[in-house]
Formats: C-alpha cells, sequence, structure tokens
C-alpha cells in the first residue's frame, strides 16, 4: 500500500503507485488543460506531487514545455540568484565488496587498480584542493568493512578538517558513503559533516535487484530506508540521487519524488540536494549497454522539473558532464557543480599514472577550478565557496526556514561575494580576477538590505587587509 508516512521502502516507494502515476500521465500527456492547470499550481511555490510532475515529464507540446522552462529559470532566480556553489569530490578508497554492474569498482573487477589512501595521502589531496581554491569537498568511498570501516572515514574526516595551509581550509566536508547503521551516521554526525549523499541508483526494485546481484547493497530496502536511518542518527541535510540511464527515466523521476515527499512527510524537511548523475564510461563499463540512457533534451527537461517540483532543494551536476551540457542545465535549476574533479582515488596531488588507473568514470569536463570560475563569471554566474550555513548551524528544517524566509538575498548573495573575494585574492589568475572584480562591484548593488549591503563591503576590505572566513 503506498504510504508517504510509512518507514518501510515498499510503502514509501510503492511500485503499483508508480506504475499508476506512469500510466496518468501518460493519459494525460496531451490533456492541455490538466497541464495547464499544473503550470499555474507550480507558480505558488510550494512545489509539485510526483503525479502532477509526472504529467509535466510526459507532455510533449513545446508552447507548454518552453513554459515549464520559464518557470525552472524563475525559480531558480528567485531562490538561488546568480549564486552557483562550487565542491570537489575526493575519492579515498575503492575497494568494495559490491557488484554494482554499471561501476567499475565492483568486486570482481580484478584488473582495476585498488587504493586507499593513507592519512598522509589525504592530507597531501586536500592541501592540493585547497591550493586550487576549494573549500567544499564531497567524500567519496566503496563499500568495504574491512578496508575502509567507519573508523577510517572518520579518521580522513578529522584530517580534512585539521588541515589549514596558507589561507586554505576545507569548511564542509559532505559524505557520499554506503548505506549504514543509525549509530554509524550518528558517529559522521559528531564528526561534523554537512550533507550524508546516497544515491538509490535506481527506485525500480526488480532491476535494482539485478543491477546489485551480490554483496550488502543488494539489500533494496535497506539502501531505499538509509535516509530515514540518517536522520534518526541526526543528521539534518541529507541528498538524493538517481543514475539515470540504469532504468526508464520517467520512473525513476517519480520514484526520486516520493522519497523527497516521504522525508518531508516523516522528517518535516525533504532532501537538501538532489544529483542528477547519467551512466559514464568507465574501466570495464560501456554506458551503450544500458538501453535506458536519455538525451541531452531530456535530462534538460528533468532538471527544469526537479526544480519546479522541489523549490527548495539544491540540484548538483558533476564533471559527468560536459561543459555544453552543464551550460544548459545551470540556467535551468542546478544550484551546485564540481570544478577540476578528479575521479580516481588520489590525483589532485599528483596525477594518476595511465597503467594505475582507478577512476570511478570518465570525466567530460576537465577544466580547471580557475577556468570553471572564469566560465561561470563570464555567464554572469557569481561561484561561491560560501559554508556558512552548515557553519551556523543552519541544517536541516533551519536551513529550510532561511529558504522560505526570502531572506537569502541578504545572506547568500553577500557570502558568495565575500568568498569569491577570497578566492581572487588567494588563487585566481590575473585574468579571472580581473572579471571577479567587476562582477563583485557590479553584484553589490544586488543585496536588497541597506544594512547588508554595506556591512558586506566592510567585510570584503577586511578580506583584502588579510582576514579570512567572515560570512552571514
Ligand atoms: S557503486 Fe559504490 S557500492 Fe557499487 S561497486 Fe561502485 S563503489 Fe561499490
Ligand atoms: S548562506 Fe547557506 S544557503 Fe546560502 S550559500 Fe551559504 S551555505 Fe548555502
Amino acid at each position: 500500500m503506498y504510504d508517504p508516512k510509512s518507514l518501510k521502502a515498499e510503502d514509501f516507494i510503492n511500485h503499483e503507485e508508480i506504475e499508476e502515476t506512469l500510466a496518468y500521465a501518460e493519459a494525460n500527456k496531451n490533456n492541455l488543460e490538466l497541464i495547464d492547470s499544473i503550470i499555474e499550481k507550480a507558480k505558488d511555490r510550494k512545489g509539485l506531487s510526483h503525479r502532477d510532475a509526472s504529467v509535466l515529464l510526459a507532455c510533449e507540446d513545446e508552447s507548454r514545455i518552453k513554459e515549464m522552462y520559464a518557470l525552472a529559470e524563475q525559480f531558480k532566480k528567485d531562490f538561488y540568484g546568480n549564486r552557483i556553489v562550487m565542491f570537489a569530490p575526493l575519492y579515498l578508497s575503492n575497494y568494495c565488496v559490491n557488484g554494482c554492474v554499471y561501476c567499475p569498482y565492483h568486486m570482481k573487477n580484478k584488473h582495476i587498480c585498488r587504493k586507499k589512501l593513507t592519512q598522509e595521502e589525504v592530507k597531501k589531496e586536500v592541501i592540493a584542493l585547497q591550493d586550487m581554491g576549494h573549500k567544499r569537498l564531497a567524500i567519496e568511498a566503496g563499500e568495504d568493512p574491512v578496508n575502509n570501516p567507519i573508523e577510517y572515514i572518520l579518521e580522513c574526516i578529522d584530517t580534512i578538517y585539521s588541515i589549514k595551509h596558507k589561507n586554505g581550509a576545507i569548511r564542509r566536508v559532505n559524505v557520499n558513503i554506503a548505506a549504514t547503521t543509525v549509530e554509524n551516521y550518528r558517529k559522521l554526525k559528531e564528526a561534523g559533516i554537512g550533507t550524508y549523499i546516497l544515491f538509490q541508483e535506481t527506485y525500480h526494485k526488480e532491476s535494482y535487484e539485478k543491477l546489485h546481484p551480490t554483496g550488502p547493497k543488494h539489500n533494496y530496502a535497506y539502501h531505499t530506508e538509509a535516509m530515514d536511518r540518517a536522520m534518526e542518527g541526526g543528521i539534518d541535510d541529507v541528498g538524493l540521487g538517481v543514475l539515470f540511464g540504469l532504468e526508464l527515466y520517467k520512473y525513476e523521476f517519480a520514484g526520486l519524488l516520493m522519497h523527497a515527499e516521504h522525508l518531508e512527510a516523516v522528517h518535516g524537511v525533504g532532501p537538501h540536494t538532489i544529483s542528477v548523475p547519467r551512466i559514464k564510461k568507465a574501466d570495464d563499463i560501456d554506458p551503450s549497454a544500458f538501453d535506458n540512457g536519455i538525451d541531452d533534451e531530456t535530462f534538460a527537461k528533468i532538471c527544469a522539473l526537479i526544480r519546479i517540483s522541489v523549490p527548495y532543494t539544491g540540484m548538483i551536476i558533476s564533471t559527468r558532464e560536459s561543459k555544453a551540457v552543464r551550460e544548459k542545465v545551470l540556467h535551468l535549476g542546478v544550484s551546485q557543480i564540481s570544478g577540476a574533479s578528479r575521479t580516481s582515488v588520489g590525483g589532485y596531488a599528483e596525477p594518476e599514472p595511465e597503467e594505475d588507473n582507478s577512476a570511478q568514470f570518465d570525466v567530460s569536463d576537465n577544466r580547471t577550478l580557475d577556468e570553471v570560475v572564469h566560465w561561470l563569471m563570464e555567464m554572469k554566474y557569481i561561484p561561491s565557496f560560501c559554508t556558512a550555513c552548515y557553519r551556523e548551524g543552519r541544517t536541516g528544517d533551519r536551513f529550510m526556514a532561511l529558504c522560505k524566509s526570502k531572506q537569502i538575498q541578504n545572506c547568500c548573495h553577500p557570502n558568495a561575494l565575500l568568498t569569491l573575494r577570497e578566492y581572487l585574492n588567494d588563487y585566481a589568475s590575473e585574468d579571472t580576477k580581473r572579471i571577479g572584480e567587476e562582477l563583485i562591484k557590479r553584484e553589490l548593488e544586488n543585496i536588497p538590505n541597506p544594512a547588508a549591503r554595506e556591512t558586506c563591503e566592510k567585510r570584503l576590505a577586511m578580506i583584502n587587509e588579510g582576514k579570512r572566513d567572515l560570512y552571514f
């Protein structure tokens, strides 16, 4: 029985409900009256149900799709302004006991180079990331209770936070590790993590079990219910995601929104972020072996509809996507992107020799962080290295309250400028610095509250005098 309040995976991600939703969406895909009424409903900015959103996803009417895109762009501007938060992944270990058929870290892959960073190596990687200008990391590790037990992850988090190199600091560590116990989530919370991220991969149980034939990840319910355990363990900010290409995208889209509805119904707060990875080529993985791949246009439509359906949820896109695709979806609602990523274990401090390939997937956007920052500013976006909410304890519902209070422009906007100022002073090339100066001058005018604007100006001057880590 479908029940968003249930704690059982098969109730809140109910297969029959998804099938009915898809049938309803298909039956109504040309029902322009209904589609118009859903678009109208979306305009009140309270989000859309999985059913309504699925009808919009099924709609093929060009002019309505344009309306959806325009709405997504408007929401993006209203909720996130022109800021884009920057982060980098850091792979700690690719030892893994699971058998995921789409990931080269699966246990049966005997030729991929297995690595696990020592604390000394973590330190070197973090210094290299700080030297680029990164302040926010997402750590990644395979599941292996012997090689990467929770104690190892906790030790790495401690190491990461402890490194202060020149003016650098990692101020928020998000964690993407396998589903675990409430007790372990509590330990992660105590270690001071930001968001706990876990991709569902696919919400389709039968496919899930086939795609994860062996290892603890085979257990669909344990994996799907992980976010509830994370929240029970005190983690307020959780990040959802599916790997598009594994199953039918319409199914995944409905499942994703149902998961968000479930978190809201049970915990009173929806997901902090949603990631939208698409399957990519990797060591022994050929994406064409999966026949549910989606084209760039469908991908853009999914991004736009996520933005409309869950307006307060951040949306993340990685360097799996090319510059061109990233450029397209930035307008439609993406709020966080990675830059200069390495998807191998290590590789920031020293590039990995080709024969030692340990990468999880091939990167499509190979630019440096400076190039990405430059590119964003050329498109009039403000690259933001802000981590203020996490450090002020504005997580979970307190973060959502900030979003909904419309104060975000008086808070995120100046914080974006302050962290960009730090970046320009400490890490940027001359050319990037030049456009950045102009951008800061221009964007100061866009802080609505005059007192906040004045304080921001003062703090920018303090950063120029050598102060760091100032935020609202
Ligand atoms: S997706 Fe994660 S759990 Fe699966 S094989 Fe890769 S690293 Fe292991
Ligand atoms: S102030 Fe909070 S919500 Fe705004 S950019 Fe910074 S961390 Fe994100």
